[in-house]
């Protein structure tokens, strides 16, 4: 008897878990004209664009850690991310963004949305 009333509490805690996840508000969209904004905004994934084309994107990690990142979105530079933007206004990076110095964040950025890989400074 405890050992169902443990996977259950197991599985209820795995649900709640991924509805919080849903019901966050997703990160906002930004295109920056140019360059970034000298001051970033959190929940907010910057666009950078130059003559129509996406340069790079950038945010705040999300672990709070306050460092911004920078993630190329020039196929000729390496590494190199895909940025998709969807038509809810949301948008998803391929593949995911790894810090592997300071706070070593380890995440997908799927739909406006981070789900974590790794992440040891919390
Ligand atoms: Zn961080």
């Amino acid at each position: 008897m405890a050992a169902i009333l443990n996977r259950l509490q197991s599985f209820l805690q795995r649900a709640r878990a991924r509805l919080n996840h849903w019901l966050r508000p997703p990160y906002r969209t930004v295109i920056a004209r140019d360059s970034l904004p000298k001051k970033l905004k959190r929940k907010t994934i910057y666009v950078v664009e130059d003559d129509g084309f996406e340069e790079q994107a950038a945010m705040l990690c999300p672990c709070g850690c306050r460092r911004v990142l920078h993630m190329n979105l020039l196929p000729d530079e390496r590494p190199c991310w895909r940025l998709t933007r969807h038509r809810d206004g949301t948008a998803s990076l391929h593949p995911s963004v790894w810090r592997k110095k300071d706070c070593s964040s380890h995440f997908w950025f799927r739909h406006g949305r981070v789900e974590w890989c790794r992440q040891i400074d919390t």
